[in-house]
């Protein structure tokens, strides 16, 4: 006789998904139960298909099942866990509010004390990685003052499209991508008043037809300027990824950084480390700027460290070549840490989700 589908359920119940301390049954997560004598079917879905606990969750879910087939008598099954993902939003209040983008559910900012320290290098393997891993992803490049995504995603000869008074998203790397470098004059210098950022922003934003998307990145413009500010208006924001370079001096720019957005209202997700350290021709590592200095920041602050990403020649070459995905190929490439990286942004972020921590910000001028 096979276990009952009530039974199966029971076993589940005792399986917590590790990020979010709540069991699966809970959480929503069991789609579907198919019992059998000599098989077991499962499909639980995942808060992200970036999740980093995927095996930790089948092989807890295995030991479940198979303890309480032999509790009740039965023989060892095979189970088999199918994975499936639904990225939610971050709360009801969103949906309730309405968003300019309602078919985006998670905006994800990527914010730099100062430029320089990678932080467009890092939202583009952001989402690049993220896409990898099976979501649904657009980046929207909105440093206004030096947009990089036309070099980093090889958009140059690429042409503009739209659609009504809609912009039509490159579709590149396996991402949408927009970029204010696409709409003006590269040669051109760009002075932008406060209300000219802001209404750059609003327009890059809102008339892209992003269509449906799990995560958004934005890379905003380096500092604590007017960008940032008109997002955190415009946009619910689930959170913000601040990147930082292992230096003293970075880390106290970095510091102004994750205090304007948690001035903003909005969740900093965490604080990365690029250019954490220097891997040479012959494999050894070197500490050039001091490896973890951002991450005793994060530490200090009491924010999450996210991950680190060593300086490498073909990271830089991919840059200017546009090719990001192929530092997942060759010998010595960085996927495995971008992989690593992605996967703890997206469990931040489910776990903000759950928590229900988006608030709108308030802002209040005196
Ligand atoms: P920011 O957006 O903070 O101004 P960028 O991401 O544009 O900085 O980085 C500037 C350049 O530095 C990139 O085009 C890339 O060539 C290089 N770069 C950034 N991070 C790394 C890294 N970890 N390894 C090698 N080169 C890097």
């Amino acid at each position: 006789m096979p276990l009952h589908r009530d039974q199966i359920e029971d076993a589940l119940r005792t399986v917590q998904d590790p990020d979010l301390h709540k069991d699966l049954v809970t959480l929503g997560m069991v789609k579907r139960i198919e019992p059998g004598e000599d098989r077991i079917a499962l499909t639980i879905e995942l808060t992200t298909p970036a999740c980093p606990m995927k095996d930790r969750i089948r092989a807890d879910i295995e030991r479940a099942v198979r303890e309480k087939s032999s509790a009740c008598g039965f023989g060892e099954p095979s189970i088999e866990v199918e994975f499936t993902a639904d990225v939610r939003r971050p709360n009801q209040k969103l949906r309730d509010q309405g968003s300019p983008l309602p078919n985006v559910r998670q905006i994800i900012a990527v914010g730099a004390g100062k430029g320089g320290v990678g932080k467009s290098t890092v939202a583009t393997l952001l989402a690049v990685g993220l896409a990898r891993l099976g979501a649904r992803t657009g980046l929207l490049d909105a440093d206004i003052y030096g947009p990089s995504a036309p070099t980093m995603l090889g958009l140059t000869d690429l042409p503009t499209a739209a659609r009504g008074n809609m912009l039509v998203p490159f579709d590149v790397h396996g991402v949408k991508a927009m970029t204010i470098g696409k709409l003006v004059d590269p040669e051109k210098p760009l002075i932008w008043r406060g209300p000219m950022a802001h209404g750059a922003f609003k327009q890059l934003a809102t008339q892209t037809d992003w269509g449906d998307l799990d995560y958004l990145v934005i890379d905003l413009p380096p500092g604590t300027g007017d960008v940032a500010l008109t997002m955190a208006q415009l946009l619910p924001l689930t959170g913000a990824v601040v990147v930082c370079t292992p230096q003293r001096v970075a880390q106290d720019d970095a510091r102004r950084a994750v205090r304007m957005f948690q001035q903003l209202g909005i969740e900093v997700l965490g604080v990365v480390e690029n250019m954490s350290y220097f891997v040479g021709d012959d494999g050894k590592e070197y500490d050039l700027f001091g490896r973890g200095g951002a991450e005793v920041m994060a530490q200090t602050m009491s924010i999450p460290f996210l991950g680190a990403i060593p300086i490498t020649m073909s990271l830089r070459e991919h840059c200017d070549l546009g090719t990001p995905l192929g530092n997942w190929t060759g010998p010595g490439a960085i996927g495995p840490s971008i992989d690593e990286l992605c996967r703890s942004v997206a469990s931040r972020i489910s776990i903000a989700s759950l928590q229900g921590r988006y608030v709108q910000p308030t802002l209040s001028v005196t």
